[in-house]
């Protein structure tokens, strides 16, 4: 006679194991080369194209939610980095993400108070501007102050574009974030800002440890030197990291439909006035970014 609950036994306990949460550091995926990196880029790049030109072109723009696989490896793998990172440097201290998913309509908000001249002090005054505006003067402070009644006068002269060139020194603009992909993240120190990750500052270590080994987890700076020697583009952002196998793919997807994509971009944002430099010079953000190699000598 056959006992039912041992016939059950054996199966359900692989089902258990099935089930069982997957130990977080076993799942992480370590590149081993450039090629390996590429690969997986390639993966994502087909995996693309399996949805709506539409639904691409939208996830770009912060208009559609990320697909969920994707959000979830580069999350995932962003951990999986922190962790090292973590272990290499005996970092004591939490390593905190700042910041990471945005979408199209938050990304605006943070455009339109700081276009509207409100709120918390932000950016970083350009020496074009401060040169030209005399309320300046003197001032030493590097951001922009809307509770400052000089600040608001010399504001209040920029003209449009102008006012889009300043806000665009520290904040992308709606549509160009890569913070929409769900794969870039904002790490560590919540001041974003390069001097704690400069020699002698508090990151500096951490950020060498990055430059050179960020990439077996996938990741790289997304704004290194090169945008910065564009007239417009972002300048140099040592927090920003990107998860290149989707990201990868989501950017030779853009460029594959840059006139689909400008199509979009100008429907969202022509209704105000407030972008129109961005929408000249749109391919300057979205294209001005560096290439995955970081420092290391093996890639
Ligand atoms: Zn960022």
């Amino acid at each position: 006679m056959i006992d039912p609950s041992q016939v059950l036994r054996v199966p359900l306990v692989w089902l258990l194991l099935l089930l069982r949460p997957v130990h977080a550091q076993a799942d992480c995926q370590v590149f081993a080369d450039q090629a390996q990196l590429e690969d997986a880029r390639q993966s994502w790049s087909q995996t693309l194209e399996a949805l709506p030109l539409e639904q691409r072109l939208r996830w770009i723009a912060g208009l559609h939610a990320p697909d969920e696989k994707a959000r979830k490896e580069a999350t995932r793998q962003k951990d999986c980095l922190v962790r090292a990172l973590a272990k290499a440097m005996s970092v004591k201290s939490p390593l905190r993400t700042i910041s990471s998913y945005r979408d199209h309509a938050q990304q605006r908000a943070i455009w339109e108070r700081k276009y509207a001249f409100r709120g918390r002090a932000f950016g970083r005054i350009t020496t074009a501007t401060r040169k030209d505006c005399s309320d300046l003067q003197g001032d030493g402070r590097m951001a922009w102050d809307p509770l400052r009644a000089t600040h608001r006068a010399c504001w209040k002269r920029l003209s449009g574009e102008q006012r889009e060139r300043e806000i665009l020194q520290t904040s992308a603009p709606p549509g160009l974030s890569r913070h929409h992909w769900g794969t870039d993240f904002d790490l560590f120190d919540p001041t974003l800002s390069n001097p704690p990750w400069r020699a002698g500052g508090r990151l500096a270590g951490v950020y060498r440890w990055m430059r050179t080994n960020a990439w077996r987890y996938g990741f790289f700076q997304t704004y290194a030197g090169k945008s910065a020697g564009q007239e417009l583009g972002y300048t140099e952002e040592r927090w920003h990291w990107s998860y290149y196998p989707v990201a990868g793919a989501l950017q030779s997807d853009l460029a594959n439909h840059a006139n689909e994509f400008q199509a979009l971009l100008r429907k969202q944002l022509s209704d105000n006035g407030h972008y129109d430099l961005v929408l000249k010079h749109w391919r300057d953000f979205a294209f001005g970014v560096e290439s995955p190699a970081g420092d290391s000598t093996s890639m």
